[in-house]
């Protein structure tokens, strides 16, 4: 069987491996010296577009338009990029056997791959309502999306259901992001999740009240409390009916599932050292294993701010994570050192015409403050996480530029407020004023 040998392998060609392309060609890499492997057909692109324009009914996001750097403001790294820099993209070609010992890969044709340094950078894969063996889970137009591939076939399925309805399992990230999509494309959508309220894991009650009054003046119908517990289908096998635990059905001809990622560590089970269901790293993202790397969705890595070690499903970490390890990398082949991750939580959505940004940390008690009527024309809000005193976490919907910056810096810097009712008034302008 053939095999193919590199310096440096970036296994997966997601987000973190493109900006770690860019941050090793950045720092100086010879032709042939650095391969990326995907499983994917296509080069690495901004995987957040997927959910959001790319499922647009008119101006939609396609390839290559959202190939990364494009989502953090930089170059458009085009297939040529790679062929000009002598990075061989490696697609369409998945791993299934790794031998961090031998330092070899091995793809399911049997190709073999040695490398000096791996970069793992699998990232996450989602959770099916299969793998619970939820009745009839196995049906038609029930969609999971995580990779472009995903993102076309709920494409095929939009016109093909034109003006359908859509059921979405799932109130996180996906749930939110769909439930706009497809409420866009004109279905008739109804959204269901276990929870009191949407997205729990971050919003307060106050934040998710705004977002659910919101898709319901779109018209979006959600239901909470229950769960999807089994699906009907027609005679072509195709989804037609959601069945609740509370005993409400739901007439469905697309089925959504956002019910949550894991992230794709298998291969490297009982070979490396994991921590809270991810890879351990140190600062630099190092394994436990000599000259092996993790970074993005599959790192569990310490979080300097809180001193804590965590693991984050962001594209914002990815980004900045992929390009700490290649600094890494390129610094110890120098003898020289590089600091360590200090990394400030951001997430950030967009759905309908909002937008919110997160940064930092959501433990403590929480201040709301701001317009979050659903019917306000142009509401504009927020929340302050507060713990031992200090400002921990700032979040914001409709914030401009430099707004976003400002709530970034509070939940970076970490005054201290005394009065929580004082905050509540002040509202943005006290982080403005930081
Ligand atoms: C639809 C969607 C919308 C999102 N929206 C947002 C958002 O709005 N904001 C936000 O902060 N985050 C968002 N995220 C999360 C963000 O995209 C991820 O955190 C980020 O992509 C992680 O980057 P990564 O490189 O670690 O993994 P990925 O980008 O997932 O890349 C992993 C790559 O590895 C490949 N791979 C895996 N296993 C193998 C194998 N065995 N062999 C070969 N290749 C393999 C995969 O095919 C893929 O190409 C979203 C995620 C999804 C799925």
């Amino acid at each position: 069987m053939a095999q193919k040998s590199f310096k440096y392998v970036i296994l997966g060609g997601g987000v973190a491996a493109g900006y770690a392309a860019r941050e090793f060609a950045k720092q100086g890499v010879k032709p042939c010296e650095l391969a990326i492997i995907s499983k994917e057909a296509v080069a690495p692109y901004e995987r957040p577009a997927l959910s959001k324009a790319y499922l647009f009914p008119e101006g939609a996001a396609r390839l290559p338009g959202f190939h990364v750097c494009v989502g953090s403001g930089g170059e458009r790294l085009l297939p040529e990029w790679y062929k000009e820099k002598g990075i061989e993209l490696i697609l369409s070609t998945e791993i299934v056997k790794a031998d961090l010992a031998a330092k070899t890969l091995i793809s399911a044709a049997g190709e073999i791959f040695k490398y000096h340094i791996l970069m793992i950078a699998t990232g996450s894969t989602v959770i099916k309502l299969t793998d619970f063996r939820v009745e009839g889970a196995d049906a038609q137009n029930i969609f999971y999306l995580r990779e472009i591939a995903d993102a076309d076939k709920l494409v095929e399925a939009i016109k093909a259901k034109k003006n359908g309805k859509a059921v979405i399992v799932g109130g996180g990230y996906i749930g939110l992001e769909l439930g706009a999509v497809m409420k866009i494309n004109n279905f008739d959508v109804t959204m269901v999740y276990p929870e009191p309220w949407c997205m729990p894991r971050l919003f307060s009650a106050g934040i998710a009240e705004f977002y659910e009054g919101y898709y319901a003046k779109k018209g979006i119908k959600i239901v909470k409390g229950t769960v999807a517990v089994g699906f009907t289908s027609d005679s072509n096998g195709e989804v037609k009916e959601v069945k609740l635990k509370d005993g409400r059905v739901l007439e469905a001809d697309i089925v959504v599932v956002g019910v949550g990622g894991r992230p794709l560590t298998t291969l490297f089970k009982g070979q490396v050292e994991e921590e809270k269901g991810g890879i351990k790293t140190d600062a630099f993202f190092k394994t436990s294993v000599p000259d092996v790397y993790a970074v993005g969705d599959v790192a569990t890595f310490p979080m300097k701010l809180y001193n804590d070690v965590r693991r984050v499903e962001h594209v914002d970490h990815a980004r900045k994570s992929a390009e700490q390890a290649v600094r890494a990398i390129k610094a110890s082949e120098e003898g020289k050192s590089t600091d360590e991750y200090d990394y400030l939580p951001y997430f950030y959505s967009r759905s309908f015409d909002l937008s919110w940004q997160f940064y930092g940390d959501n433990v403590g008690d929480t201040v709301l403050f701001g317009d979050n009527n659903p019917e306000s024309p142009k509401a504009k809000f927020g929340s302050y996480w507060i713990k031992d005193g200090k400002i921990v976490g700032a979040f914001l919907e409709g914030g401009s530029p430099d707004e976003n910056k400002a709530i970034a810096k509070v939940a970076r810097v970490q005054p201290p407020v005394e009065n929580l009712d004082i905050l509540q008034k002040e509202g943005l302008s006290f982080a403005c004023k930081i």
